[in-house]
């Protein structure tokens, strides 16, 4: 049978009908695991006895019950994300030997709902990235086409959901890297609104801009495992104290009437390819499903790149120092004195996409130009949600492209980190304004896949799953999987 096609539903109802055990299921994807990941490189760790270990309790508490919706499901997650005892490398040197001593609240909750763990997955080295080219790990491979790049920063999170390696991943999203790569591997992918995700123990890279979120073939999927991670966590002082909607039983609120904004800058320029023709045709597809489509505009959107990549390395130019050779991660070899140990640990442990930020970083928060840069940017990026919140109070939903080509090839982007940022054109605003986000696949240029992306107002994570979903119950290009994974 082929355990992988099958929903998480599906997989759910399964398990609980005793047609395969977890043990079964977790097998499956570890054998698919060890013959597809060295070709597309999207684990960094596979933590196979603890799978079969988590799988073995999960066929305990469905025997015995006790078992819910996630109970018995492999997940795989980025390696982000702090696990007990087991190797989080963030995608860096500097963590190539960190063993964590505890779990990320994301990994905590997963493992409460009794799901299984596959693995951590490849990533750009501390999330900054479009193409997982930055990971001291080498890139990930798209599934679809092994020259291209799987986007990023969550790329192996995206490629192992994609080939079909995990039915679902955590990702992170600071500045797209859950919907990018989302739309370059053909799955769907959530980024909630800021705060709705625990950060704790969550490696930060930009603080006020990171989210953590899901990335699955469907926006349904999603909404399981969505239901599962959000929620209050005292241990981060930006986690909102607000109650989790029940995401699957929301998801067929009726589409009719729904008003979805157009947005205008987004329209307007660059959108001419075989994406823009893609994009337009999802529009078409929600007006036959009954919504009303109307042009909105939020005219400060066109600033978000320079802002973010103001704001995004000024935070992480703060976030990296505690990587400094002394308490955890890489130190150098003989250090000299304490300025050498210093030096020449971050020197080694970081690359040099990392280094380029920490230093523009350093640059705009330095006294003769935080005025000039950080605090302009910060009054842009003001000025960008009020223009969210104004589109807010004329629509329910706001529609885009996520990324304004497909996949790339490996290496086209790397020397031009201009160009590479580019990639991020269409997913930071929602970021900057802090708002849930979802891309999900919307067909395909060629070979490779295309995603559609639809924002929301603060906390409006259903009403973007249920749009989704919509759209998922009239088209098929969740389904498809590369021709190799089948
Ligand atoms: N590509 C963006 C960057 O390089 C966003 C990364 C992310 O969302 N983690 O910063």
């Amino acid at each position: 049978m082929s355990l992988h096609t099958l929903s998480v539903a599906e997989l759910s109802a399964s398990l609980g009908r005793r047609e395969f055990s977890s043990v079964e299921l977790t097998q499956h994807f570890l054998d698919r695991i060890s013959s597809s990941n060295p070709a597309l490189n999207a684990y960094i760790t596979i933590t196979a006895e603890r799978a079969l270990a988590d799988a073995r309790a999960a066929d305990q508490a469905i025997a015995a019950g006790t078992a819910g919706a996630l109970t018995g499901i492999p997940v795989a997650q980025k390696d982000i994300f702090c696990t007990d005892g087991i190797r989080t490398t963030c995608g860096s040197r500097m963590l190539d030997n960190f063993i964590s001593p505890y779990d990320a609240t994301v990994v905590e909750r997963l493992a409460a709902a009794g799901t299984v763990l596959l693995g951590k997955t490849n990533m750009d080295e501390f999330a900054m990235g479009s193409s997982n080219e930055t990971s001291w790990y080498g890139p990930v491979r798209n599934p679809w086409d092994l020259a291209k790049v799987p986007g990023g920063s969550s790329g192996g999170s995206a490629a192992v959901v994609a080939a079909r390696l995990a039915p679902v991943a955590t990702g992170t999203d600071t500045g797209g890297s859950i919907r990018q790569p989302a739309a370059l591997v053909g799955i769907s992918g959530i980024k909630p609104t800021y705060g709705r995700v625990s950060r704790y123990g969550m490696i930060a890279f930009a603080s006020s801009l990171d989210q953590a979120g899901i990335m699955a073939p469907s926006a349904e999927d999603c909404a399981l495992f969505l239901q599962a991670i959000a929620g209050f966590d005292p241990r981060d002082s930006t986690s909102v104290d607000r109650p989790v909607p029940r995401y699957s039983a929301e998801l067929n609120s009726p589409i009719k009437g729904l008003r979805i904004g157009i947005l205008k800058e987004f329209f307007e320029r660059g959108l001419d390819g075989p994406t823009g023709v893609l994009v337009n045709a999802v529009l078409d597809q929600y007006r036959a499903l009954g919504a009303e489509l109307v042009e909105v505009s939020c005219p400060n959107l066109p600033l978000s790149v320079p802002t973010y990549y103001v704001v995004a390395p000024a935070e992480c130019s703060s976030n990296l120092s505690r990587f400094d050779g002394v308490r955890f991660g890489h130190r150098c070899e003989n250090p000299r004195d304490l300025m050498d140990l210093y030096k020449r640990s971050r020197g080694e442990g970081f690359g040099s996409e990392v280094k380029r930020r920490i230093m523009t970083g350093a640059y705009v928060l330095s006294a003769g130009y935080y005025d000039a840069y950080y605090l302009k940017a910060q009054k842009v990026r003001s000025l960008i949600t009020a223009d969210f919140k104004a589109a807010f109070s004329q629509v329910d939903l706001l529609i885009g492209p996520t990324s304004p080509s497909p996949a790339f090839d490996l290496g086209a982007k790397v020397d031009d980190p201009i160009t590479m940022y580019l990639n991020d054109i269409y997913t930071i605003g929602a970021n900057l304004a802090g708002l849930p986000a979802m891309s999900i696949p919307c067909g395909f240029d060629g070979h490779l896949p295309v995603g559609v992306q639809l924002i929301g107002p603060h906390f409006g994570e259903s009403r973007l799953l249920s749009a989704a979903h919509a759209y998922q119950s009239v088209t098929d290009f969740h389904r498809r999987i590369p021709a190799a994974y089948v």
